[in-house]
This record gives structure tokens, C-alpha cells and sequence, in this order.
């Protein structure tokens, strides 16, 4: 197979996911015909609003929920946000919240923004293979705590965190816990109703609905404020007129994700470890960055010494393949990603890092016809590269 310019061997799915076209077809009507505001008093409106109540109750099935504690957002950030500010607002009196220092920016930076609001806020790290420490987490709740949010799962490693135990732990506590399921749902069975999680983020994108539809689970009873203040929609819990499309989208998206779980956890699951497995067998100098058990069924994560994450990804793009890197370049040096920072992942690996993350649409002609690019592309960059075998900080100019 040759993809050519027309067809990519798309293996960069934990940063979007090709939108389903069952989830195409289910929104169409909504973007031509069905227009309608479904606040409208009317007729023509108001019968969008029973679609926005099945896309809920599809929602609500994927995660084990009651349609009633699903509120729509606009993404998986504004979800964290959402969560986190709007727990925090309800609990003025406490000041503490705990977080990892391998969440995604939705999160991080949201917490290093209540650092400078006067917070406190405890950063749990990760050992070498990304895994957190449940006794860690315990000893960091205080009376003061309000928030604890952990990622289920690594968007760069794809490693889970054990947060049906840290949720219990912070039941106990009397601490709110939210986790940012962005990366996990769909992927992993998430059941709410036999769970102690009050929050629960996910994103449409990532789950093969439109960019721009979010939703965050909130567990009845559990106390916070709206972080988007307008009119009454979502029963007043998020203002603004509903993106009755994208929302519709989210839905359908649920739906095929639910039946296709298995599937990510077989099918896909057995060719990312073809992947993995020859890579790391067949080409010197390579690693796998995070837990290889405890870790989401589509994700690698894998360091090629010696060379420039950034340079794979661009010989690999030339050959048709879309991966993704975990360094970014800034002010022309390579800044591996904080997420391997925190796992200690030494820095002539960790800037020469892969993500390959898959979907059910990637085939095993994607995973052959990767494997017979990725060799020799390896091998051609450390033929030239001056570093070889050396630690280079720089990276010229990204190649
Ligand atoms: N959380 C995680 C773990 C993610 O991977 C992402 C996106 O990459 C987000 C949050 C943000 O989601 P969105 O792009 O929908 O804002």
C-alpha cells in the first residue's frame, strides 16, 4: 500500500479522531432543516429539544449515568474547567486542591492559574513508568482540600490512573473528585453508577464526534456552580444556546463507541501491540514511555534515542503516516513534554518520542505499511544526525 498524498495513515487519534459518518448523517438534519432555537416556544424549535434529551440519555449509557447529571459544554477543557472552578466556587471556605503533574493543560494550567489566585496546590508526581501512588495522594488530603482532580488516562502515554480508589479515598475525605475521562472514554468501560467519582470530563473529538461538543458528568448531589452564567439552558447549569448539532453528534458518537468497546480492546489492542512489539524488537535503541499493562488499548509511546521527535514526525508525515511527538520546539531548543519529564524519561529519549494512537477505522495495511517506513526513516536520521549517540539540546530548526 502506498497512501500517497490523498490517503494518510491517520495514527494520531489521541489528538482527534475522524468523525464517524453514522455521526455525519445523524447531524445533517440539524444543520439544514432543524434550525430551530430548542429554547423556542414553538413548535419548530422546541422539537429539537427531545433530540438534545435522547442525545443525553446515549451519553448517559456510555458512562453508566443518569441522563439528569449530564450537562453539554463546548469540550473536554471547558469540561475540566467547568468541574474544577465550579467545585471550587461551591466550597469557598477551602483553598486546597490536588492534581498530577502529568494532566493535560486543561487541567495544569488551569491549577497553576488558582496557584496565583492564592491556592494551594499539591502536584503529585509519577514514577518511571507513569504509575501514580495511591498512598501519596491519601496523605496529600487535608481539611482544607476541596478538589481532587487525577486524569483516568494519559493523553501521551495512555497510562490509567486508579481513580475509582483515589475517588473513595477522597469520599471519605469529604473531597469533591473529578477526573478528566477525555482520553478514556470509549475506550475504557466507565460505569458511574457503581462509582464514588462526583466529575467526569469527556470531549466529542476524541471520540469520533465533531471538535466544539463536550459534556461533563456531575454526580446528583453534588455541589457546584456554573462556570458559563447565562440563560437557563442545561436546567441553568450552563448558559448558552445549545450547539444542537455537535450535541447530537456527541450522542450518535457515544452510542458507537459503546458498541464498538470490545473492539478497541481486541482488535485494536492487538495491532498497536504489532506495532509496539516490532518496533521495540527490530529497531536499536528504542523504549516504551508508560506502564505497559496498566495502559490504554490504542497508545504508544515510544523513544527512539539519538534523533529528534520532531524529525520522525516529519519524514514520517512525507511518507503518508500522521503520528504525533512529545517534545515541542520553543525558541528553537526541544523541550521534552512534561508528562516524561515527570516520569524521568532521560532527555536523549525522551526528545526522540513517538505517539502512535489508533482508532477502530486504522487497519493492519496502516500497521504494515508503518512498520516497513519506520526503519529506515530511524536509520536515515542517525546516519545524519551530528548528536548520534550524543545529547543534543537543540533542535535544529525542527528538520
Ligand atoms: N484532557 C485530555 C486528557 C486531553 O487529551 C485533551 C485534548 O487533547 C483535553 C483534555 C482537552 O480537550 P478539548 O480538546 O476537547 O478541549
Amino acid at each position: 500500500m502506498n497512501p500517497g498524498a490523498d490517503k494518510v495513515v491517520y495514527l494520531d487519534n489521541n489528538a482527534t479522531t475522524r468523525v464517524a459518518d453514522e455521526v455525519v448523517d445523524a447531524m445533517l438534519p440539524y444543520l439544514k432543516n432543524l434550525y430551530g432555537n430548542p429554547s423556542s416556544m414553538h413548535t419548530f424549535g422546541g422539537q429539537v429539544m427531545a433530540h438534545i434529551e435522547l442525545a443525553r440519555e446515549q451519553v448517559a449509557k456510555l458512562l453508566g449515568a443518569q441522563p439528569s447529571e449530564l450537562v453539554f459544554t463546548s469540550c473536554g477543557t471547558e469540561s475540566d474547567n467547568a468541574a474544577i472552578l465550579g467545585a471550587l466556587e461551591a466550597l469557598p471556605q477551602k483553598r486546597h486542591v490536588i492534581t498530577t503533574r502529568v494532566e493535560h493543560p486543561a487541567v495544569r494550567t488551569l491549577c497553576a492559574h488558582l496557584k496565583g489566585k492564592g491556592y494551594r496546590v499539591t502536584e503529585l508526581g509519577v514514577n518511571p513508568k507513569g504509575l501514580l501512588d495511591v498512598a501519596e495522594f491519601t496523605a496529600a488530603l487535608t481539611d482544607d482540600t476541596a478538589v481532587a482532580s487525577v486524569m483516568h488516562a494519559n493523553n501521551e502515554t495512555g497510562v490509567i490512573f486508579p481513580v475509582e480508589d483515589l475517588a473513595r479515598i477522597a469520599k471519605a475525605r469529604g473531597v469533591v473528585f473529578h477526573t478528566d475521562a477525555v482520553q478514556s472514554a470509549g475506550k475504557l468501560p466507565i460505569d458511574m453508577s457503581r462509582s464514588a467519582i462526583d466529575l467526569l470530563s469527556i470531549s466529542g473529538h476524541k471520540l469520533h464526534a465533531p471538535k466544539g461538543v463536550g459534556a461533563l458528568y456531575v454526580r446528583r448531589g453534588t455541589r457546584i456552580r456554573p462556570f458559563v452564567i447565562g440563560g437557563h439552558q442545561e436546567r441553568g447549569r450552563r448558559g448558552g444556546t445549545e450547539n444542537v448539532a455537535g450535541i447530537v453528534g456527541l450522542g450518535k458518537a457515544c452510542e458507537l463507541a459503546a458498541k464498538h468497546l470490545p473492539e478497541e480492546n481486541s482488535r485494536v489492542k492487538a495491532m498497536r501491540d504489532r506495532l509496539e512489539e516490532t518496533v521495540l524488537s527490530t529497531i536499536p535503541d528504542t523504549l516504551l514511555n508508560g506502564d505497559a499493562t496498566k495502559r490504554l488499548p490504542n497508545t504508544s509511546n515510544i523513544s527512539f534515542s539519538y534523533v529528534e521527535g520532531e524529525a520522525i514526525l516529519l519524514l514520517l508525515s512525507r511518507a503518508g503516516i500522521a503520528a504525533s511527538s512529545g517534545s515541542a520546539c520553543t525558541s528553537g531548543a526541544l523541550e521534552p513534554s512534561h508528562v516524561l519529564r515527570a516520569m524521568g524519561v532521560p532527555f536523549t529519549s525522551a526528545h526522540g518520542s513517538v505517539r502512535f494512537s489508533l482508532s477502530r477505522y486504522n487497519t493492519e495495511a496502516d500497521i504494515d505499511f508503518t512498520l516497513a517506513s519506520i526503519g529506515p526513516i530511524i536509520a536515515k536520521l542517525r546516519m545524519i544526525s551530528p548528536f548520534s549517540k550524543g545529547e543534543s539540546k537543540t533542535c535544529g530548526g525542527c528538520l
